[in-house]
Order: structure tokens, then sequence, then C-alpha cells
């Protein structure tokens, strides 16, 4: 395998290239926002033939240290080198929208994509999907409940319904009363997984396992009152397919994220591993029980805007993307995120039937406009 990484510098990132490391897997590209010295011992010691440095100041300082590869740059920079030759797969990384353009230009390369970038999925999943299918190219998921789901199911049968595990991130046992006053520094505990800013701060929200929802309605062509969410702390179990005679096929593993990485990297073989295995007489009980829809608001408003569908979910996810910015920043309070989008969504007035590409670039652009306003009112 050639593999491109998008987003090599980050959580998901870094341990790719672990996995990478230890399967034997040749890495041909790599692209990050703006960590060079990171890219840059990446570089030394996987020797891609290209790297992309979204931050074009940052681009050139690199180009300037004179690496042993070629480094392009910019937004464009990352379709290129999505899209370019001498490789065969494309890992997706990045966070954000930011990674829906060179998703969409590795796919009519036809490159097979292993997708950890919910966001493609949630702003232009149909789009996405549909491109995908109509050019055979394959998507293979990454996040951990979606690996789960893609291995538990049965190309025979549709499900009669999933279950999205969640561990309920860190403010699963906060009250009402106590998130008034939660800053991001609280938001970014995770109990059980070690992730980027965004999706530590999504998880806290809950807002992840509503992009999750969005991700596995146009991964397995589900409707949503085919998924149930399920809060399950201990995240020991990734999620699980329900058949309509009772079976429920689930998969677990222990919580690292380099177990999906893997599969999604060597599928359909299973590659032994060195991670540390699950150990079912020490992991304690399993427990699961139902999210409190009042208390996690923004996984409501993803519901609701699943429901809606067309655009709705391109502008619920650049909404998020705003609030979540802006909370990390300090400039808001844990409670605005879920009035900035809430006020963001119910303004949204083009949900128009077209979804190509630039439909979905659009309803992005609105939304993060309209999302700041109010950010900074
Ligand atoms: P991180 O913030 O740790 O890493 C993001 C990576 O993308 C970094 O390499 C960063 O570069 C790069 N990047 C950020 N913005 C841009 C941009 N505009 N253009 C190009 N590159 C950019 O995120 P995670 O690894 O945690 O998450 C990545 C994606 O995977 C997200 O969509 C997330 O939801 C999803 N995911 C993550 C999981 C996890 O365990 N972390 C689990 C499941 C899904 P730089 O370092 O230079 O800033
Ligand atoms: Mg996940």
């Amino acid at each position: 395998m050639k593999l491109c990484i998008l987003g090599s510098t980050g959580s998901i990132g870094v341990q790719a290239l672990d996995v990478a490391r230890n399967v034997g897997i040749q890495i041909v590209g790599l692209a990050a926002m703006s960590n060079i010295d990171l890219l840059e011992r990446q570089i030394k010691e996987f020797n891609p033939l290209c790297v992309c440095v979204a931050d074009k100041t940052k681009a050139r300082e690199l180009a300037r240290r004179n690496v042993a590869c070629e480094v392009i740059a910019g937004g464009e920079g990352l379709c290129q080198l999505a899209a370019m030759g001498g490789c065969d797969t494309v890992l997706s990384a990045v966070v954000g929208i930011a990674g829906l353009k060179p998703a969409v230009s590795a796919i009519q390369a036809r490159k097979k994509l292993a997708l950890a970038n919910k966001e493609t999925l949630v702003a232009g999943g149909e789009f996405v999907m549909e491109l995908a299918k109509r050019l055979n190219v394959p998507i293979i998921p990454v996040d951990s409940e979606h690996s789960a789901i893609f291995q538990c199911l049965d190309n025979k049968n549709h499900p009669k319904r999933i279950y999205l595990t969640a561990s309920g991130g860190a403010f699963r046992e906060w009250s009402a009363e106590q998130l008034l006053h939660a800053t991001a520094a609280d938001a970014l505990k995770h109990p059980t997984w070690n992730m980027g800013a965004k999706i530590t701060i999504d998880c806290a929200t809950m807002m992840n396992k509503g992009l999750e929802f969005i991700e596995a309605m146009r991964l397995f062509d589900l409707k949503p009152e085919e998924i149930e969410i399920l809060i399950h702390p201990q995240s020991v179990v990734h999620s699980m397919v329900e058949y309509s005679d009772g079976s429920i096929l689930a998969q677990l593993g222990a919580p690292d994220m380099r177990i999906p990485i893997q599969y999604a990297l060597t599928y359909p073989a299973r590659v032994a591993s060195a991670f540390k295995k699950l150990d079912f007489t020490t992991c304690g009980p399993l427990t699961f029980h139902k999210p409190d829809f009042d208390k996690y608001t923004c996984l409501r408003l993803a519901i609701d805007a699943a429901k809606m569908g067309g655009l709705m979910p391109a502008a619920l996810n650049a909404a998020n993307e705003v609030a979540v910015g802006a909370f990390l920043q300090n400039r808001i309070s844990y409670t605005r995120i879920a009035h900035i989008i809430d006020k963001t969504l119910s303004a949204y007035n083009l949900n128009g039937s077209e979804r190509n590409l630039d439909d979905i670039l659009a309803a992005d652009a609105w939304a993060r406009r309209y999302a700041e306003t109010i950010a900074i009112a």
C-alpha cells in the first residue's frame, strides 16, 4: 500500500503513523496545518514524496529547511496531495470542513479512502457517498463506532437498528447547574480517549455523537429511526448492530484508536498488532443507559438536523465548528455552544434541493458567518 495521510500531525495522524510503522506501510504523502516541526521529523522517518502545509507561510518555512521531498501549500495543495500519483490510499484525518474538498479529490482520483474526518460526511455525506458509489471507490470508516458497525454489518440483511455507543464525555456526571460554569479546560479532560481539542469538546457536548449519528446514516444508508444512542462509560463495546431475528452483533476492544485505524488500512485483512488487548476479567462491568436529551442539547439539535436533511447537517456542522472554536478561545460559555447552533439552524432558510459541492460549501459559509455574529454578540 502507498498511503497519504492528511492531518499527520494530529491525534489520529500520529497514531496512523504508528500503525504504518508496525505494519510496514509505505508513506508517500503527509499533510498538516502548521506544525512543521513535527512534520519535519515525520518526513525524516517516513520519506514521503510530497508534503502539504495548509498554512502557506509555514509551508515556505518548511521548504527553506531543505527537506528531502516536495513541499506544497494551502487548501488546493491538500486536494492535489489527496489525488497524487503513486498513492493508492488516502487517510483523511484533518479536522473540520477542511477535509471535505480533499476527500472529494481523493475519490475523484479513485483512491481508497480511510475516513476519520467525520465532518466530511456530516456536511456532504449524500454527495460524497453517491460520488464514491458511482466511481466504485471504497470508503472505510476509521471512527471507532463506525468501524464497529462496518465490522458487524452483514451485506445480505439490512439491520433492524444500530446502537451507537458514547462515553458521555467529560461532563457525564455534571449537573445542569455545574455546566453553567464549565470551562474549556474542564471539557478537555476526556475520561477514556485522548484526542484533538475540537472532538474532545464535541464529546463533552455530545455533539460528537450527533455528528456520528449523521455519519452512520450516510455511511450505512440508515434512517434516523434505525439508530439508537447508548451511553456506555467504559468505551469497550464500540457499537452494535441488531437484526430482525433479535440477534445483536457487537465489536469490542480496548479503547485504542490504533485498532480501528489499522483495520481501515489493512481491510479486509486482519494483521497482528502489539496494542494492549481487552481483558474481560479486569475491564469491570459494562454498563449502558439512554442519554439525557435535555442535558445534551447539541445531541438533540444534531438529530433534528439529521431528520430535516438537505443542507441542514452542513449548517449544523459549520455552526458547531464556530461555537467550539469560540469556546476553546474562552470567548463564550459552555451553554452558548448549543445556543449558537440552535439560533443558526432556526435562521437557516436556504435548505434547497440541490446537494452539489458548491451548495454544501455555500451552506457551510452562510452558517459560519451567521454563527460568528452570534458568538461575538
Ligand atoms: P487533531 O486536532 O489532533 O489533528 C488535526 C490534524 O489536521 C492536524 O494534523 C492538523 O495540523 C491538521 N489540520 C487542521 N486543520 C487543517 C486544515 N485546515 N488543513 C489541513 N490540515 C489541517 O484532530 P484529531 O486527530 O483528533 O481528529 C481528526 C479527525 O478525526 C476529526 O474529524 C475527528 O472528528 C476525527 N476523529 C478523531 C478521533 C480521535 O480519537 N482523535 C476519533 C474519531 C474520529 P496541525 O497539527 O499542523 O494543526
Ligand atoms: Mg467516535
